[in-house]
């Protein structure tokens, strides 16, 4: 009979570690919270290793299935596509099939929801409406960037400049501190980059979600998750549909793959506490040669203790592993001559990619530079970790802006007159975030944000609380 049958979630995912992680997070959540939940992962590709992928995948509970659709072929895109089109398109072209297992799923399970992260709405409406699945979004980043994803469409209206980095008033979104147009992320700041017109096309979809969680929480943006829900209520000119914050979802140590850790732990327990920095741009970030350069000389020159997760430079992409993670040359042959002998002992070079969560949580580590990726900006909040913010692509900039304006728990790095961040600056955060009197107001508020992070995950926790209602939906649409 129907009754029988389990209850079940599915999602669809895109390319790209950082919304593989939350999104699997959110999963292994909800299943450990309402087992009366089944979940099915659709992962499309385009036919590349995923290695790592593979590795987050595995240790997954056995109510979580995961699915591989077909390779999609990229061949007929230029070799300079951007990210955001071939993420896009990953799913787009997935759609037959993903259709195809969705029809398989309704017949042998409830299916009472199909959870598509922030790019792919759009892509899955037809097809859930078909199907007749509600379509949720699980936002993988915060509240202000959605806030922003709601007001795009008017903004594209209201200002006449090619380029938000020409607007001279900065941008105030209800309830978010104000930010720069040059901090807009880079798919909808230029009016006549290719991805442009898409991306706003997406950002008017967003109204069709039945509901979207996200990944943040009440006490970290207030003001920002009230705006979007007042605008809720005032139904009009935007229409939000309900939503849900349920984070911080982030790995923790225990969950997290090892792979390499040992190198790394070992040498974090043998340092002080608190005395580490720890140095990195997550999967797909990457610096200019000159940029390297800076780094490293910056880093030797604060004198502190540090972990760096090098990757291969690249002068044209600051996303050159996006799709990918390794580099492709060793990245330690990039290094300035003699910069791994002379910061022996005190420096520890990774290549490509380092055990994060378990560096983050070890007492070692004391400051984080970070190119601000949320799922980073997270697991350095639930860990405590004050940040140094190098904002790289995406909406990066934004949230450097939440986490140094707003929050307090970050310093921004800023460009020279040759746009690059220079090695004087770079020592003197490093020195100051470790061992500065300046550092401590930092670590204090971190050290609360921490404390509300847990609070908001305890059972009577407001994300807690947020996740049960969507539960609660998922139920009723089961009966
Ligand atoms: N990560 C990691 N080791 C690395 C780089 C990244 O474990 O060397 C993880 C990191 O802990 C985070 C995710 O990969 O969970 C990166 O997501 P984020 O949103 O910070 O950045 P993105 O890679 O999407 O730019």
């Amino acid at each position: 009979t129907e009754e029988s049958k389990s209850l079940h979630v599915a999602i669809a995912l895109t390319p790209g570690i950082g919304h593989l992680i939350p999104l699997t997070e959110f999963a292994k959540r909800l299943v450990l919270h309402h087992p009366e939940f089944e979940v099915t992962i659709f992962i499309p590709n385009d036919g590349s290793p995923m290695k790592y992928q593979k590795q987050l995948l595995q240790a997954l509970p056995k109510s979580i299935s995961t699915i591989f659709l077909p390779p999609v072929s990229f061949d007929d895109l230029p070799l300079d596509v951007d990210a955001e089109t071939k993420i896009v398109l990953s799913l787009v072209r997935s759609i037959p099939a993903l259709k195809d297992s969705l029809k398989v799923l309704l017949e042998s399970t409830r299916l009472v929801a199909l959870v598509v992260d922030l790019f792919c709405i759009d892509a899955v409406y037809d097809v859930s409406k078909e199907l007749g699945i509600k379509p949720f979004i699980f936002f993988p980043t915060n509240a202000m960037a959605l806030q922003l994803i709601f007001h795009m469409p008017k903004y594209d209206q209201m200002f006449s400049c090619e380029s938000y980095s020409d607007l001279v008033e900065p941008i105030e979104l209800p309830g978010c501190v104000p930010f720069q147009g040059r901090d807009i992320p880079d798919s909808v700041r230029e009016k006549k980059s290719v991805t442009y017109q898409g991306m706003i096309r997406l950002c008017k979809c967003f109204s069709l979600a039945a509901g979207i969680m996200v990944n943040s929480f009440m006490d970290l943006e207030k003001g920002a998750f009230k705006g979007l829900m007042n605008q809720n209520q005032k139904q009009g000119e935007f229409d939000i549909p309900p939503i849900y914050p349920v984070g911080p979802l982030v790995r923790t140590s225990s969950s997290s793959s090892t792979h390499g850790s040992n190198n790394c732990l070992r040498w974090l327990n043998e340092q002080p506490d608190g005395s580490v920095v720890y140095v990195s741009f997550g999967s797909g970030g990457t610096l200019s040669s000159q940029q390297m350069n800076e780094l490293a000389m910056g880093l030797e020159m604060s004198g502190q203790r540090f972990i760096w997760v090098v990757k291969s430079p690249n002068d044209k992409a600051k996303n050159a592993t996006y799709f990918g993670v390794d580099s492709v040359d060793d990245p330690i042959h990039f290094l300035p001559n003699g910069f791994l002998e002379r910061t022996k002992g005190v420096g520890l070079v990774v290549p490509s990619w380092a055990p994060q969560v378990e560096i983050l949580s070890h007492g070692s580590t004391g400051g984080f530079i970070t190119h601000c990726g949320w799922n980073s900006t997270l697991e350095a909040i639930v860990h405590g970790v004050p940040l140094i913010a190098w904002p790289l692509y995406a909406e990066q900039r934004l949230n450097a802006v939440l986490l140094a304006d707003d929050l307090k728990v970050a310093w921004r790095v800023k460009e020279n007159e040759n746009g690059l961040v220079g090695r004087d600056e770079i020592a003197k955060f490093v020195k100051g975030i470790i061992e500065g009197e300046e550092g401590k107001p930092l670590r204090d508020k971190m050290r609360k944000l921490k404390d509300a992070a847990k609070m908001v995950l305890s059972p009577d926790g407001s994300s807690t609380k947020s996740l049960a209602k969507v539960a609660e939906i998922w139920n009723n649409q089961g009966k």
